[in-house]
């Protein structure tokens, strides 16, 4: 069996019975499959997969511990996942906090798995919010997120594009759900300007590209 068939085995294990936030209530395991893919699109190696599907394993599932990891997969991996494990025993305000504090410390290897983690969760958000959540509070997620991304000293550049691709739809769906019909316009304008200024478009040409494509789409 080989290491990233061996860590899936492993985490199917202790995360049996666990399901996601979200009001679909997926098996917990969907999410590391998908984060598993994602860092396997972006050219991940065996190492650096295996690590996604062990990444919530110490954070989620005692008695697992790094020592175990160590003992079962290495230094290499338990290193990644040690790096994107939470210490549980601190307020969830201050982990997060945390989280952006020390993104830009984190090796290549787990910058990759971070961005898959926050990528994966990004969309979750979108296709099954968890039950009563509102419209600030999903904002405040994606903003979060965003400045934990942005914080990482690696980003894969097809990684980027799909995590932004997601935060942008996470926040048109929040408003979509929860907000009114103007927020939803207003923050589909500031994401065009936003693309048009990226695309290196000047004031007057973002405008006419917006508009355009207003008029070509409604
Ligand atoms: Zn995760």
């Amino acid at each position: 069996m080989d290491i990233v068939e061996n860590a899936e085995r492993f985490a199917r294990g202790r995360h049996a019975g666990q399901f996601r936030k979200g009001k679909a209530k997926e098996p917990y395991v969907t999410h590391l499959e998908e984060v598993c893919d994602l860092v396997k699109q972006w050219g991940g190696s065996d190492i650096e997969q295996a690590a996604a599907w062990l990444h919530d394993t110490v954070e989620d599932c005692p008695p697992t511990s790094l020592l175990e990891l160590e003992q079962e997969f290495g230094t290499d991996i338990t290193q990644i996942v040690g790096e994107l494990t939470d210490d549980k025993s601190l307020p969830k305000a201050e982990r997060k906090a945390l989280q952006v504090h020390n993104a830009p410390k984190k090796t290549t290897s787990a910058a990759l798995v971070k961005l898959a983690d926050k990528t994966s969760n990004i969309g979750a958000l979108s296709k099954s919010p968890p039950d009563g959540w509102d419209l600030q509070r999903r904002l405040d997620y994606i903003e979060w997120a965003q400045r934990v991304v942005d914080a990482l000293p690696y980003k894969h550049v097809a990684g980027m594009k799909e995590f932004e691709k997601r935060c942008d739809l996470a926040i048109l769906r929040a408003y979509e759900d929860l907000g009114s019909i103007r927020q939803a316009q207003n923050a589909a304008l500031e994401m065009l300007s936003r693309k048009a200024k990226r695309a290196g478009l000047d004031h007057a040409q973002a405008e006419n590209f917006i508009k355009n494509f207003v008029k070509s789409n409604l």
